[in-house]
């Protein structure tokens, strides 16, 4: 069997590298298509996880339309797949490099496996367009990873065969354990942030980027950011996403507040440190969210609907969308509080989602 995996976006190198390792260590032959969606943000994840790219893209050009960098995909990913030949492909999540590399796969008859399928909002503005991503690949798709029942669910309800659907939980599960376990004694002595760190001060960790929230929302989420920062109780983190419609106005309304530290992306071991350190995250990230019940954090979502509500069930998050008294009200009952969510159980598995997905892959292409 001859695998190949595509990685467009930061969040799928995250959620791919543990299928990878677990490739590599039953010596499964596979190589790694990166459409190099978001770059700069991908080569550290590559470096920390030890995988690396064997066919590279570069389809990202400034102020491209997303109908152009679906075109490019499309014809770069002919040209990738006529060299790797694969077997199978696996792709992960939600995004218009997932989608484009499965139709491109679809047109050549090569089977498509969809890692973290079935999550819906059924609401196709939101999220503008990965709610449509992900329905198109649950269309092409022949073997369909769901990382949780409810996705598992909303699968079955769309007529997708049930014999093609295997509940494995969600790879970010495995690859926080991972990246844990190298970072090892070093985990609480790493020096990022030596001031924070030995601070008394409630950590409040911000991060967001989705292009529904792009003009007056993230606006609303500044606003709201620059009130909670006159709590003398607080330091705020806030690693800023590098496309231009995040990054510009969040360093307008919220540069130069002493205790909002505006910084560039983190390394996933820093992540990491952040999202065990927060008394509170303010997000809209997927992965972050998945990432939050490994840690007991508790998350604002700002969105209005999410396709992954079983944080939500699980009492962990809350939807706060865009509204900033909505925010800075839920904000402070988090920081007012004296929680405690060690009695959640993890919805996104038990970290042995790589090893089902290896599992089910080989029994896929021994039926074939
Ligand atoms: N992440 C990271 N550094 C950062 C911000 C995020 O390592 O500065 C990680 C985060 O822990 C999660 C993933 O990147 O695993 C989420 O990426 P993002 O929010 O960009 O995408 P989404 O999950 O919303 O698609």
């Amino acid at each position: 069997m001859k695998v190949l995996i595509c990685i467009g976006t930061r969040p799928e190198a995250i959620k791919m590298a543990p299928v990878c390792h677990e490739l590599k260590k039953r010596n499964i032959q596979f190589s790694i298509m990166s459409t190099g969606q978001h770059r700069e943000m991908l080569a550290p994840i590559f470096d920390f996880f030890q995988i690396q790219p064997d066919h590279d893209m570069e389809i990202m050009q400034a102020e491209q339309s997303l109908n152009m960098i679906s075109s490019r995909i499309l014809s770069e990913a002919d040209r990738i797949l006529e060299l790797a030949m694969p077997h199978i492909i696996l792709v992960q999540g939600d995004t218009t490099s997932a989608t484009l590399v499965s139709l491109a796969a679809f047109n050549k008859k090569i089977p498509v496996a969809h890692v973290e399928a079935g999550l819906r909002t059924y609401n196709k503005a939101a999220p503008y367009p990965e709610e449509v991503n992900r329905q198109i690949i649950s269309r092409i798709a022949d073997l369909h990873f769901a990382p949780t029942q409810k996705a598992l669910a909303n699968l079955l309800k769309e007529n997708i065969p049930e014999n093609s659907i295997r509940l494995v939980g969600n790879t970010i599960v495995d690859s926080l354990e991972w990246a844990q376990k190298k970072m090892g004694a070093k985990a609480n002595a790493y020096g990022f942030f030596k001031d924070l760190f030995h601070s008394n001060k409630k950590l409040v960790l911000v991060t967001g980027h989705r292009r529904e929230n792009f003009g007056e929302g993230l606006l609303q989420i500044c606003e709201a950011i620059k009130q909670l920062s006159r709590r003398e109780d607080v330091e705020i983190v806030y690693p800023v996403h590098l496309n231009p419609n995040v990054k510009e106005p969040v360093h307008e309304i919220l540069g130069n507040i002493h205790n909002v530290h505006l910084i560039q992306p983190v390394g996933y071991p820093e992540m990491i440190w952040l999202l065990k350190r927060a008394k509170l995250i303010i997000s809209d990230s997927g992965g972050i969210q998945e990432e939050a019940p490994s840690f007991k954090t508790p998350i604002l979502v700002t969105r209005s609907v999410s396709e992954r509500m079983e944080v939500v069930e699980a009492g962990l998050a809350t939807l706060v969308g865009t509204d900033k008294s909505k925010i800075l009200m839920e904000a402070g009952k988090y920081l007012d509080a004296d929680y405690n969510f060690s009695d959640i159980s993890n919805p996104y598995g038990d970290g042995n989602a790589a090893v089902k997905i290896v599992d089910e892959l080989l029994l896929f292409s021994q039926e074939k």
